[in-house]
């Protein structure tokens, strides 16, 4: 694709991660901790952490509102676990005070899937769009956030058996440009929730340029 700056939030966690998995697949991550790393962005990485921690620091840093600026005006955007609970709708099992963008028509349970201990690994089937990367990939969940519920525009491209109960909930849910993922693509070798990402920043920026109506 052609040469684009991606964002990842770099106010806490799996920042260097996302660098890296971003750089393997050719593209410049950029971390972000000033408003001013925000500018010519064509995308953003909330990454996995804690999601209180990321919230007193958004707010600290004066980055939260310039951040829901850009994602309220469509910038494509990423989140991985910590990640996915700032983008949710409704957060449960969080502090009172715990802020997020509420962009992703969904509920989900910090911790849902236990403590550290229960940290577990697991295989999930990803089937997203014709054209999009799919297929069988690793799934690493350190106390992720279990979604609970997901709105009508939500598209659940991911499941995942939940231990003890063997429910299967949905894990990787995308709306419009935002993408969540329960889990942390970061940490393992497979590449495609990534490249999916990626191939939602290369359509943005398409739509960018050729707005429907315009185009042809
Ligand atoms: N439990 C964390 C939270 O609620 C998320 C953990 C993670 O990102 N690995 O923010």
């Amino acid at each position: 694709m052609s040469v684009v700056t991606i964002g990842v939030l770099a106010l806490q966690g799996d920042v260097r991660e996302h660098l890296a998995a971003l750089g393997q697949l050719g593209v410049t991550g950029r971390p972000v901790l000033t408003e001013r790393d925000l500018d010519g962005l064509e995308g953003l990485v909330l990454p996995g952490g804690e999601s209180t921690t990321l919230s007193l620091l958004l707010a600290s840093s004066g980055l939260f509102d310039p951040v829901a600026a850009v994602i309220g005006a469509g910038l494509p955007v990423f989140g991985t676990c910590a990640g996915l609970v700032l983008l949710a709708r409704e957060v449960r099992g969080g502090r009172p005070d715990q802020r997020g963008f509420g962009v992703l028509d969904c509920a989900v349970r910090r911790n849902g899937y236990g403590r550290q201990t229960e940290s577990f690994e697991t295989t999930v089937e990803l089937s997203a769009g014709p054209n999009e990367p799919s297929g069988s990939m690793p799934a690493i969940f350190i106390r992720a956030p279990l979604i609970e519920e997901v709105g009508t525009d939500v598209e659940v491209l991911a499941r995942a058996s939940t231990p003890g109960t063997g429910e299967l909930r949905p894990v990787v849910c995308r709306q419009g440009s935002v993408l969540a993922s329960a889990f942390h693509p970061e940490l393992t070798a497979d590449r495609r929730l990534h490249q999916l990402f990626l191939a939602m920043v290369e359509r943005a920026a398409v739509d960018r340029r050729e707005p429907s109506g315009v185009a042809g």
